[in-house]
């Protein structure tokens, strides 16, 4: 069956068809890229049918006419975005490229046309001022109050001049953060360290070279590629004993969207800030990040920069001593003493050694990808009753790709799971879970039941053909991170699209994933998981304890580095006006300056490829939500010791019903409340971090 098209006619589109395929995955083999932009059309032109349907509705608005239909509005945009947009990310062409920075900015201006719709709102708002009598219940309250707000944040009060240079901001901020993130991606792919000899690895451990061998092939090179993609990065970082080399590769890597020419990403950072300042000035806010926290558990940038303040003074004195042991080392070894950004790693590495008697290679084969990924499902089984069935007869758009059907303790069919686990040229940089379709029971005519679909992507280094990925200690952390954002996804239980599963306060979103980091360092779950790829023993309890003792190790470092980029974040979105000659760079270099940033450490991002700000504005004046989410997770696993086991049914219970499957149907500090029966301490993340009390 085909979807009718604006002029009542059919088409064979294949977007626009009916997906008769195994849980309505996209047809992936029959879609092209010449097949979206049509397809986006006739989306977008239903949509707004639907819209005016509900505008000129002759009844009174109600809930059911006027909010549950709306939730209901645009799936077939919807379907269409979330396909294409995770595909820009995951496996992305030029001709995709080309149809993004076309599409980016019509689809801005739809939202725009939508949430200044006068008579849409109008229907909005005087439901909203009777909101009490509506006889509503908790869920349908909190769906009213997100809709109305998103109305207002979007625009829709301005007078008609303002919405008209609104929505032209919002548009040039859609095509600029395409263009940003299409840059750094062009900036990775462009660059390649191939080594030749010998005395080029020199100190790579043959886990590094046999990823850089393959990377090699991928790209029809005899030799062993670096590439800029984190996973070769920081290992080559780690390792090699060229300081030379490491200096180059670092230089490519931090200076990602800083070369003059076609992927320039300076103009384009600036010209971002600047929007953004207009648009929260159209709102009357002071500045983007007062605007951005006006709507998060934060509130106010003040409160963001009293956490990041809480724990940037103990973790430079941290780290000021990291790096006496590092200097120190160096020394001995009659090595420069100064320790360079790209030094760091290396003779961390060493210390490490020397302090906890372990080395990477030496855990490493414990963590094979498949065993880990059991392990992220085990303990979702245990906690939550969910089974996860590889389905390999589904494909997708990646032949890596794996498809499993998700269970409940019931049998009943809770959702389906893509992984996408290995690095590709075309594939973005960094972890992140998406959706091609979102949990809700208001499918179909209104009670219909939809069943997400959720991916989690990674860019580890993919082995050899036929030999198994071996992980990192924090490529398996990295792995539970965002296994803990698919099971936010897939265990959403609400009615309403707009308060499902991820679809939550920024800085609540992170919760659910770094809680679930805590289960791959239980000893029960390692000991049962965490087995040698080739003789598969457990790992040793004196490696197990050994990591555990070696927990805070370099946290001053990882700490500086990411609060660093979250206090330049706030920095940048505060700014009191972005003139025309405003200079990213240097104002990255004066803020660190000021924070009293130490030598030798360097940023997570910077802000010339700093994707989280630029790429989009999700976490624009957003990146401390990591630390803000820590104090809540850190706090929260404590119940499960307080309760004694780490898979303790009453204390899952909870969880799985106020932060796992509640969304945002619950407002967040009540939801974390009702879980752990009190508000968070902030001590837990402290000592979590080792910023408490020196104990190693
Ligand atoms: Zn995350």
């Amino acid at each position: 069956m085909a979807i009718p098209t604006a002029d009542g006619g059919a088409t064979d589109n294949p977007l626009l068809q009916q997906w008769d395929t195994p849980y309505g995955l996209p047809p992936f083999g029959a879609v092209g890229p010449e097949h979206y932009e049509p397809a986006f059309a006739v989306a977008v032109d239903v949509h707004r049918r639907e819209i005016e349907a509900i505008a000129a509705d002759p009844a009174a608005p109600t809930f059911g006419n006027t909010i549950a239909v709306f939730d209901r509005t645009g799936r077939l945009l919807a379907r269409l975005s979330h396909l294409f947009f995770n595909l820009t990310s995951s496996e992305t062409s030029s001709a995709l490229q080309a149809v993004e920075m076309r599409i980016a900015p019509l689809l801005a201006a739809h939202d725009s046309w939508i949430h200044m719709h006068r008579a849409l709102f109008a229907r909005i708002e005087q439901l909203h001022e009777r909101r009490a009598d509506l006889g509503l219940n908790a869920e349908q309250q909190r769906v009213l109050e997100r809709y109305h707000t998103d109305f207002e944040r979007a625009g829709a009060r301005l007078p008609p001049a303002q919405q008209r240079r609104y929505a032209d901001v919002m548009q040039r901020l859609a095509e600029l953060t395409t263009r940003f993130g299409q840059n750094v991606l062009a900036d990775e792919a462009g660059y390649r360290l191939v080594l030749r000899d010998e005395s080029e690895w020199a100190g790579l451990p043959e886990f590094v070279r046999a990823a850089a061998r393959q990377a090699g092939a991928e790209r029809g090179i005899d030799g062993c590629v670096i590439t800029l993609s984190r996973s070769h990065v920081v290992p080559f970082l780690t390792f090699s004993d060229r300081r030379d080399l490491r200096e180059q590769v670092y230089r490519a890597w931090t200076s990602r969207g800083e070369h003059a020419g076609p992927t320039d990403n300076r103009p384009l950072a600036r010209e971002i800030l600047a929007l953004r300042r207009e648009q929260a000035r159209l709102h009357g806010h002071a500045s983007y990040a007062d605007y951005s926290l006006a709507e998060s558990m934060a509130r106010r940038p003040a409160n963001v920069t009293e956490l990041l303040e809480q724990v940037w003074g103990p973790a430079v004195a941290r780290a000021e001593s990291e790096r006496e042991a590092l200097e120190a080392l160096a020394l001995s070894r009659d090595e420069p003493a100064r320790i360079e950004a790209w030094d760091w790693r290396y003779y961390a590495e060493k210390v490490r050694k020397v302090r906890f008697d372990f080395d990477e290679a030496q855990v490493k084969p414990y963590f094979p990808l498949d065993r880990m990924t059991a392990a992220a499902f085990d303990c979702a089984s245990r906690l939550f009753g969910l089974k996860f069935v590889e389905q390999p007869q589904v494909k997708a758009y990646h032949p890596d790709v794996r498809v499993y059907e998700v269970r409940g303790s019931d049998g009943g069919l809770v959702g389906v799971f893509l992984h996408d686990n290995f690095a590709r040229p075309a594939k973005r940089s960094g972890a992140w879970m998406g959706s091609y379709r979102v949990q809700s029971r208001n499918g179909g005519d209104g009670a219909a039941v939809v069943v997400p679909i959720v991916v989690n992507n990674n860019n580890f280094a993919k082995a050899a053909h036929g030999e198994p990925t071996l992980l990192s200690f924090d490529d398996a952390r990295t792995l539970f991170h965002e296994f803990g954002h698919g099971l936010h996804g897939l265990l959403s239980s609400v009615t309403y699209e707009r308060v499902s599963g991820t679809n939550v306060l920024r800085d609540f979103v992170e919760l659910p994933s770094q809680l679930f980091e805590h289960w791959l360092t239980e000893p029960e779950v390692l000991k049962r998981h965490a087995r040698h790829y080739a003789t598969h023993e457990p790992i040793p309890d004196a490696l197990v304890e050994r990591l555990h003792a070696a927990r805070f190790f370099n946290q001053g470092y990882e700490t500086v580095r990411y609060a660093a980029s979250a206090l330049v974040d706030m920095a940048a979105h505060t700014l009191a006006s972005v003139e025309a000659d405003f200079d990213v760079v240097a104002f990255e270099r004066a803020q660190l300056e000021r924070f009293g940033m130490p030598h030798g450490v360097g940023m997570n991002h910077r802000l010339p490829h700093f994707q989280h700000l630029f790429a989009g504005s999700g976490y624009a004046a957003g990146y401390y939500v990591y630390l803000w989410a820590e104090v809540l997770e850190a706090d929260g696993y404590e119940a499960f010791a307080e309760a004694g086991d780490p898979f303790d049914p009453e204390v899952a219970a909870r969880l799985r019903r106020f932060i796992y499957s509640s969304g945002d149907s619950l407002e967040p500090t009540e939801a974390y409340r009702a879980f752990r029966g009190r508000t968070p301490h902030i001590e837990p993340m402290l000592r979590q971090r080792g910023l408490l009390e020196v104990e190693d």
